[in-house]
């Protein structure tokens, strides 16, 4: 299975990403996590991305093609992946149908997940992640039991809040996503490749219905 899982920041891309990987056994392959790794990492490429992430803003096409086209390359990814916040743009989307052309392994599906921008607000601004195991939770509609710190891996472990989850970083990225990504909704439907879902229900809900949707 190839597919794109399309949607806002806070969607919930990466928590379905993760639901799949474990149902269909193809890697979740998030241009967003990889970026973050490198940032960690403080690789060349980690350091030249920061400051476009800081703001909300979108790293550039040459960086982020280039190492979607490592990633694609591997071999785990020959039996099918799972694209969670890329493509981004429309240069980014021509450029991945030309990559996937060559392969002879075109994608088969765009999964939109849709939320109304006041929801996703708040999903992005309560969101916290585990600072050991990576768990996400959010203080508004899924707060851990114990609320300072994760269920499992207890209070010597905190809760972080992303840089770019802060709340003027946020109204940033919602911004770029209606300019730049949004777009892609067009672009994929005259390519007969967009399934809608609507994301504002219970993780499994969603989840039921993206099976569905690709089915
Ligand atoms: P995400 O975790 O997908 O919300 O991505 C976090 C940040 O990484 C974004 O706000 C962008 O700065 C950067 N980023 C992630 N994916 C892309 C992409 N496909 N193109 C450009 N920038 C990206």
């Amino acid at each position: 299975m190839r597919i794109v899982l399309l949607g806002a920041p806070g969607s919930g891309k990466g928590t379905q990403s993760q639901l799949l990987l474990k149902a269909f056994l193809i890697p979740q392959i998030s241009t967003g996590d990889l970026l973050r790794e490198a940032v960690a990492k403080r690789t060349e490429l980690g350091l030249k991305a920061k400051s476009a992430m800081d703001l909300g803003k979108l790293v550039d096409d040459e960086t982020v093609l280039g190492m979607i086209r490592e990633r694609l390359s591997r071999p785990d990814a020959a039996a099918g992946f799972i694209l969670d916040g890329f493509p981004r743009n429309i240069p980014q989307a021509e450029a991945l149908q030309t990559m996937l052309c060559a392969l002879g392994r075109p994608l088969q599906a765009v999964v939109l997940l849709n939320l109304d921008l006041g929801i996703l607000f708040k999903r992005l601004s309560g969101r916290r992640i585990c600072e050991k195991c990576g768990r996400v939770f959010n203080i508004y509609t899924a707060a851990p039991a114990a609320l300072a710190h994760c269920d499992e891996c207890g209070p010597e472990h905190k809760l972080i809040q992303r840089p770019d989850d802060k709340e003027e970083v946020i109204a940033k990225r919602l911004d770029v996503y209606e300019a730049q990504t949004k777009p892609l909704v067009a672009y994929y439907t005259a390519a007969g490749l967009l399934r809608v879902v609507d994301a504002d229900a219970d993780v499994n809900a969603v989840f039921n219905n993206i099976q569905k949707a690709i089915a």
